[in-house]
């Protein structure tokens, strides 16, 4: 297989293929039907199958005590795709940071995050990053490759395995671009969505955006949230903080959030990284409201998080208040996320395969 970033061409919406079978996850109840009737098996093992990959953490064929044992040592072999843990560090504010070992020993990260009401799990959909945007740790990294639609999915269930508790809410903000891996990402949704049972408006794809794909997306008319990574109200600014951002001018990438609106109804969330005396001066705030303009969208503050390899810093709060502030004034939506996870490493963008573990 190929492990170019740019990989494979994205499908038009009525096109998108499931893996072959098996692993198992990430598979829907017909898959599975098929599946088990392929291996002579009645259909409603279909069903059966599906409970126990989603709701009753087999994972393995031989831990499915329904099943019959003959069938079951026959198939004992034979992957469901659930990845093992290898590491897992607690923040003084509870959240989990988890390092997930796949099938070929590769390794990614995943985030637990509880509050009062809800369970976030941040997922991974590439190991490592081929965008190397210049304030982000799993960037510094490198690129392996593409995680499977289920290497996603296993993500979201080993979290609600270890809390005991429903995942509410899946953000796509781990380990690498979620749009350089499509296909795989609209099938994790799809599971996430049918199969574990998250509501697609509790889940959130965050981009930085790559030519065309964000029209792509909206085809596919799913009712997720998209976030993109702006993090600067000019092209100039955006190049210097994200390479990759050259060939795909600002103008171009805020054209294709506007058809995003319009063809699925849901606004956009703007991500902005404040870096100090970098990007977060009032006239920043100023160009970027004058920008979107008349524009469904949000935008979301992210005080820059340390990480080791630059020395870019993190504005005050009176700075943070000051660039609020403008916006406001402006009438722009915004909201600041003060991360969580700093402590475990585990917080935007310190996210990497190399590490002190
Ligand atoms: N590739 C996707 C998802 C990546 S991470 C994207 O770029 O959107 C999710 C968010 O964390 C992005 O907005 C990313 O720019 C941000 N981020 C990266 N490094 C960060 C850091 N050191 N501090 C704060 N936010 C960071």
């Amino acid at each position: 297989m190929s492990v170019t970033p740019f990989g494979s061409q994205v499908d038009s919406p009525n096109s998108v293929k499931s893996e072959l079978l098996p692993p198992l996850l990430g598979a829907s109840v017909t898959e599975l039907t098929a599946w088990v009737q392929q291996q002579g098996q009645p259909s409603y093992r279909g069903k059966q199958l599906h409970d126990w990959i989603y709701n009753q953490g087999a994972r393995s064929l031989a831990d499915i005590s329904v099943f019959p044992k003959n069938w079951r040592s026959q198939v004992a072999d034979i992957p469901i795709g659930r990845s093992s843990l290898h590491y897992r560090s607690v923040a003084p504010d509870d959240t989990v940071k988890y390092l997930l070992k796949l099938a070929d020993g590769e390794i990614v990260e995943t985030v637990g995050i509880p509050s009062d009401k809800r369970l976030t799990v941040c997922v991974s959909t590439q190991v490592g990053c081929p965008m190397a945007c210049d304030f982000c740790a799993t960037g510094k990294g490198g690129y392996k490759r593409n995680l499977t639609r289920g290497e996603i999915v296993d993500q979201v269930l080993t979290v609600q395995e270890d809390f005991q508790e429903r995942v509410s809410n899946v953000v796509f903000m781990g380990m690498g671009e979620p749009l350089l891996n499509t296909e795989n990402v609209i099938l994790a949704i799809k599971s996430i969505n049918q199969d574990v049972g998250i509501g697609a408006r509790s889940l959130t794809l965050s981009t930085v955006g790559i030519p065309s794909r964000i029209r792509q997306l909206a085809a596919h008319q799913l009712q997720i949230t998209l976030a993109v990574s702006l993090h600067a109200p000019n092209q100039a600014l955006r190049e210097q903080l994200i390479p990759s951002a050259k060939p795909y001018p600002i103008e171009d990438l805020l054209a294709e959030c506007r058809e995003y609106v319009e063809i699925t109804g849901r606004r956009v969330t703007f991500e902005y990284i404040l870096l100090a005396e970098v990007n977060d001066l009032p006239e920043h705030a100023l160009e970027l409201s004058k920008r979107l303009r008349g524009f469904q969208s949000h935008v979301n503050l992210i005080p820059y998080n340390p990480i080791q390899e630059v020395d870019y810093k993190r504005p005050n709060r009176d700075r943070i208040e000051a660039f609020v502030n403008v916006l406001q004034q402006q009438n722009t939506a915004v909201s600041v996320r003060y991360s969580r996870g700093l402590e475990a490493d585990a917080a935007c963008g310190q996210l990497r395969t190399t590490g002190n573990w």
